[in-house]
């Protein structure tokens, strides 16, 4: 194995130039060559490959976003479009390649494995919903901003003495509801996978009010349904009124915190040294505080939400 080649897909995550950083220059380290694949496997099929040089991965630890740039396609997901990267990748000689990016990601890298590449995936998406990883990269800066968003709302949420609903992301996955929720000592918190009817928040919301609580914090993940609606449940049912947040896209963003950064550079490292070590069509994670590395099939299961339960047991015990 001579030439690595690395690419983002999907969603973008802060700590992703970690990762890429730690590919190239892990790579360099080692005397390979190694190649950037602008805008995921949309470039792929269309040759945007360029040699990444130290210089290029200079200066990207602390940025959020991909340097490389990330798409989605559903060419790719096609023989066709398969076949095209293939030989974009024959053409430059490439052999091995790292893809950073989340379960769909994954998909696309097991493909092209199937076709003789050998393929390493990083877990690359905010949402943490990756299985056989504890953590994916980009989740605890995604928590951060949320946390710091949620502390400004209560600013004024006590100020008014008021309930606030915070939508935040998370289709199929609570994570970041429910670790925002609990570091944000939020009343109520609804996770896609649990569900939780709404009379409960009703009752906690009164009892919190009648104790002197001077403000009420809920978290819905967007899976469950919008903020709007919970106001509005909230307003149907009770005396109270409340504001609505949607917190969008400000949770992809922004500079990676060091968890972030340190988790990408661990797994970038890791990477290279499997792919010289002839070892690929895998998914590496961190379990334990150790790199863990898993068939792809093992990390298309669904994750196991042991943490999710704990934190909001824990989250509706502390809010009373
Ligand atoms: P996020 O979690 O941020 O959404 P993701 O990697 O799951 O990231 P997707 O849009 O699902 O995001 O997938 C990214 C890209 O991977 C797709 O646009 C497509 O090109 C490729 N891909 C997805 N599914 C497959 C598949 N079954 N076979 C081949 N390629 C796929």
């Amino acid at each position: 194995m001579k030439k690595i080649a690395v690419l983002t897909s999907g969603g973008d995550s802060p700590g992703m130039n970690a990762a890429v950083r730690a590919v190239a220059k892990k790579a360099i380290y080692h005397d390979l060559e190694v190649f950037g694949v602008y805008r995921g496997y949309e470039g792929l099929m269309s040759g945007e490959i360029k040699s990444l040089k130290l210089e290029d991965v200079g200066g990207i630890i602390h940025r959020g976003g991909t340097i490389l740039g990330s798409a989605r396609s559903e060419k790719f997901k096609t023989e066709d479009g398969q076949l095209q990267a293939m030989n974009n990748l024959n053409n430059f000689g490439i052999d091995a390649l790292v893809v950073i990016g989340g379960d769909g990601s994954y998909r696309g890298a097991q493909a092209l494995h199937k076709k003789g590449i050998k393929t390493i995936g990083l877990p690359g998406t905010i949402d943490n919903d990756i299985n056989g990883t504890d953590f994916t990269l980009g989740f605890s800066t995604a928590v951060n901003t949320v946390i710091e968003a949620i502390d400004r709302i209560r600013d004024t949420a006590t100020s008014h003495e008021r309930t606030f609903v915070i939508e935040v992301m998370g289709r199929d996955a609570g994570d970041i509801a429910a670790w925002a929720g609990l570091a944000n000592g939020a009343e109520s918190i609804f996770i896609p996978e649990k569900t939780t009817g709404k009379e409960g928040m009703i009752a906690r919301l009164k009892q919190g009010f009648e104790r002197g609580k001077k403000h009420s914090i809920i978290i819905v993940a967007e899976g469950v349904g919008t903020a709007e609606e919970f106001a509005d449940y909230i307003r149907e049912h009770s005396s109270y009124d409340a504001r609505v947040t949607v917190l969008g896209h400000i949770q992809r963003g922004g500079s990676p915190v060091g968890f972030d950064r340190i988790l990408g550079t661990r797994l970038g490292a890791k990477a290279v040294e499997l792919l010289m070590a002839d070892v690929a069509g895998k998914a590496l994670g961190l379990e334990k505080n150790e790199i863990s590395v898993h068939d792809f099939d093992y990390v298309f299961q669904k994750k196991a939400s042991k943490r999710l339960e704990e934190f909001s047991k824990l989250s509706m015990e502390l809010s009373m």
